[in-house]
């Protein structure tokens, strides 16, 4: 194969050249405008280059980068302390990544029942559907087999199931082998499906009943996506006992976390777990930052009325391009479209009209802008996505007349 550069050709990036961000825009050499609703994959929540994240990073790349965690880093407590005041959780341990918040999760959650007596206790449960990382235990844990494609065989340990086989379920996390149970409240890359809130409280009610713990991965729904903090807390009584943070919690600067309870992390002592990089002072000045603005009621409110915006715009498209569109879901400003056309398509035909979309499971496009974005940008979301609709149309006629 022709190496055309030195990168791992792991992606296919779309080809436009970038040069600089505001808000939801991106703008590119020429200074033509595109419209991201994709924000680094849910990441971007506060739009590019929000003032408040420039003033907290420049500041504080001044001062102190990078020191380990063999020295006290306050921005690290000061951040721990943030995000327990606001959820279920006593501890918060920092990482740099998605992934890295599961696998301190899943690590979490054995050692919990290593140190209660129960070291054979050690299987994860996973659903159909989920994405989870792309470390081994990420791979291991996410319902898509694609991932672990190549990669040697499926680790011992991880348990795939369908969220919609009850009984498979309930005899699974009744086993004396069963950890824990990991699920997105949101799923994310399988294609923005919302779970129902009974779907949430059956999880939670049957681990609880069989002393296994349960962890949300919230690193795509959480940190405001959906109009609440945390997506499970749309649903009463369904806090789990770990969970996993990373994509917005830095608004765009790499850094992640792992919640627990105190119950949950009584296995985690000095040694039992540890990073180089992770929660360093550069992180946690922007994080603080990124908290304090997503955390804030008035976004929250400002998230539900843009995503009932956005989603009545998108239901008009689907009334008059029926024969694109299938079905609107999700939850927030995490909204799946089903296509009845094929998706990586669409998506390459949204960027004639500078429109930019995520791809899904499902045959969805997923539309994820930055929670700032205003009643006109979703209306111009709306028009660009109409647009592309026609190009898709108008592209399927072309072919049925070369065809016929
Ligand atoms: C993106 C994502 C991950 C992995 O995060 P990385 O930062 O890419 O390691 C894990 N879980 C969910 C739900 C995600 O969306």
């Amino acid at each position: 194969m022709p190496v055309t550069n030195s990168v791992l050709p792991v992606y296919n990036p779309a080809p436009m050249k970038l040069e600089r961000g505001r808000g939801v825009w991106l703008f590119d050499e020429q200074e033509a405008d595109w419209l991201d609703c994709v924000a680094g994959i849910a990441t971007n929540a506060l739009g590019h280059c929000h003032p408040r994240l420039v003033a907290a990073l420049t500041e504080q790349a001044g001062k102190l980068w990078h020191v380990s965690n063999a020295l006290a880093i306050p921005g690290q407590v000061a951040l721990a302390d943030k995000l327990t005041a606001a959820s279920f959780a006593d501890y918060a341990f920092f990482t740099n990544s998605g992934a890295e918040s599961i696998e301190a999760a899943i690590k979490i959650a054995r050692r919990y029942h290593a140190v209660r007596g129960e070291p054979q206790r050690i299987d994860v449960i996973g659903f159909a559907g989920s994405f989870h990382g792309r470390t081994y235990a990420g791979i291991n844990a996410s319902g898509s087999t694609a991932l672990l494609d190549g990669f040697g065989p499926r680790l011992p340990g991880y348990l795939q199931l369908s969220l919609d086989d009850h009984a498979a379920f309930a005899e699974a996390v009744a086993r004396p082998g069963t950890a824990a149970v990991i699920v997105e409240p949101v799923q994310g890359e399988g294609g923005a499906r919302a779970l129902l809130p009974e779907e949430l409280l059956r999880l939670r009610e049957l681990t609880r009943r069989h002393g296994v713990l349960l962890i949300h991965d919230e690193v795509q729904c959480g940190m405001g996506r959906t109009g609440r903090l945390f997506a499970h807390q749309w649903v009463e009584g369904a806090e789990p006992d770990i969970m996993a943070l990373a994509k917005a919690l830095g608004g765009g600067f790499p850094v992640g976390a792992c919640l627990a309870s105190a119950e949950a992390a009584r296995g985690m002592v000095f040694g039992s777990h540890g990073s180089t990089f992770g929660g360093n002072p550069l992180a946690m000045a922007v994080a603080q930052a990124a908290f304090d603005e997503i955390a804030q009621p008035q976004l929250m409110a400002h998230v539900e009325a843009m995503s009932a915006r956005l989603r009545e715009g998108l239901e008009g498209l689907r009334q008059r391009h029926p024969g694109v569109i299938e079905a609107i879901r999700g939850k927030g400003l995490l909204v799946g479209v089903r296509l009845a056309t094929p998706n990586k398509e669409f998506i390459v035909a949204a960027r004639e009209h500078r429109l930019l979309l995520a791809g899904g499971g499902d045959n969805c496009v997923r539309l994820l802008p930055a929670l700032v974005i205003t009643a006109e940008e979703v209306d111009e979301v709306i028009r660009r996505f109409e647009a592309t609709c026609r190009s898709v149309e108008g592209a399927g006629a072309d072919a049925a007349l070369v065809a016929g």
